[in-house]
């Protein structure tokens, strides 16, 4: 296992809190989001073109409970995105492979008063994601929130690409992109039964193919194919979804989380997988006229804030 990531600058923003409380969760938006502004249903700013459909403002998240199913949600920034969202009045659905680490997650999160529950689910492994997406339909009936957090980062052979390991290559591409894609078919029946569901795709800044091609950005010296070919591969993915269901009302969106301190980068980043999380949570709760099709988040190293990134 290599550390991927943006090098290590300093360069961290406060985030705010979540703030909502059970049974009233709403969008998380910070004041330099310009479409959280347009909060009052109709048409908005939906990239893709999408009409979003739906009855009113944040009409899924009112007066019902709000099922969010999160990969990978065990530890790092799934965990913390399972947290907020259950803090808020989710009920969170702790996907995790390792039905240990799943538990524990899911026994510290109950323990802060969340409504959690273990779903173990490797996105690698079909069965496995087959078997969740039944759990789900006979517990729930639908899936109001999917996030696609699950992501690895391996570097068996050199860093450059010249060293580039098929194997590396494979087993990225295998959780980093087509779980995303595997897990996101399993559950496109049940999201569809949400009356205004949300995909978040956890991208990042290493996957823009803008940000990487600054030739005097921070990033000039991240030289590797897996990880960052992976992350961009997923930005496309989350653009054909979001074309497919531009009329319908669920929203897809990648999100940044910045470089944040987690096992993924043998903790060196200098953001809180917490701060991380906040992105993934705002995309998770846009609101009726939020956007579908972008890459939101940290805009670190173009700005300092979060908005939305160049593909
Ligand atoms: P992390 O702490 O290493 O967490 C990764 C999570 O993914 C773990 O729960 C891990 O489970 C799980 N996972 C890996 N392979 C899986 C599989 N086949 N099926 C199900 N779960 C699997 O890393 P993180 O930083 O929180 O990463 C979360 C996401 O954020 C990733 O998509 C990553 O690419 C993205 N991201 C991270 C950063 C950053 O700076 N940290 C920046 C941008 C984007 P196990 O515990 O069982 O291994």
């Amino acid at each position: 296992m290599a550390a991927v990531g943006q090098p290590n600058v300093i360069g961290a923003q406060p985030f705010p809190a979540a703030t909502q409380k059970r049974g009233q969760l709403r969008s998380v938006h910070g004041s330099r989001v310009p479409y959280a502004q347009a909060d009052a249903g109709g048409t908005g700013d939906t990239r893709i073109g999408g009409s979003s459909p739906a009855a009113g403002p944040n009409a899924r998240l009112e007066g019902m409970d709000t099922i969010a199913l999160i990969t990978g949600a065990n530890k790092g920034i799934g965990f913390e995105t399972a947290r907020l969202l259950g803090g808020a009045g989710a009920t969170v659905l702790v996907g995790a492979r390792d039905e240990e680490r799943g538990r524990r997650a899911q026994a510290t999160l109950q323990g802060e008063g969340i409504d959690a529950r273990f779903v173990p689910l490797d996105v690698t492994d079909e069965a496995s994601v087959t078997a969740a997406a039944k759990w789900v339909d006979a517990e729930f009936g639908r899936l109001d929130v999917l996030v696609n957090n699950a992501g690895i980062a391996v570097a068996d052979g050199g860093y450059l690409p010249s060293q580039t390991t098929m194997t590396a290559l494979r087993r990225t591409f295998e959780t980093n992109v087509f779980g995303i894609v595997a897990v996101t078919n399993a559950m496109l029946p049940l999201l569809g039964q949400a009356p205004a569901a949300r995909i978040v795709n956890v991208s990042s800044g290493v996957g823009s193919l803008a940000w990487m091609s600054m030739p005097q950005g921070p990033m000039r010296d991240i030289v590797s194919v897996p990880y960052p070919a992976s992350k961009s591969a997923v930005n496309m993915v989350t653009v054909m979804y979001a074309k497919q269901l531009r009329d319908t009302p669920i929203k897809v969106n990648a999100a940044n989380p910045g470089y944040c301190a987690t096992d993924l980068n043998r903790n060196t980043g200098f953001r809180t997988a917490a701060q991380g999380a906040e992105v993934v949570v705002h995309l998770a709760t846009l609101p009726v006229d939020g956007p579908t099709g972008t890459l939101w988040g940290d805009l670190w190293p173009e700005a300092v804030g979060e908005g939305e990134l160049p593909w």
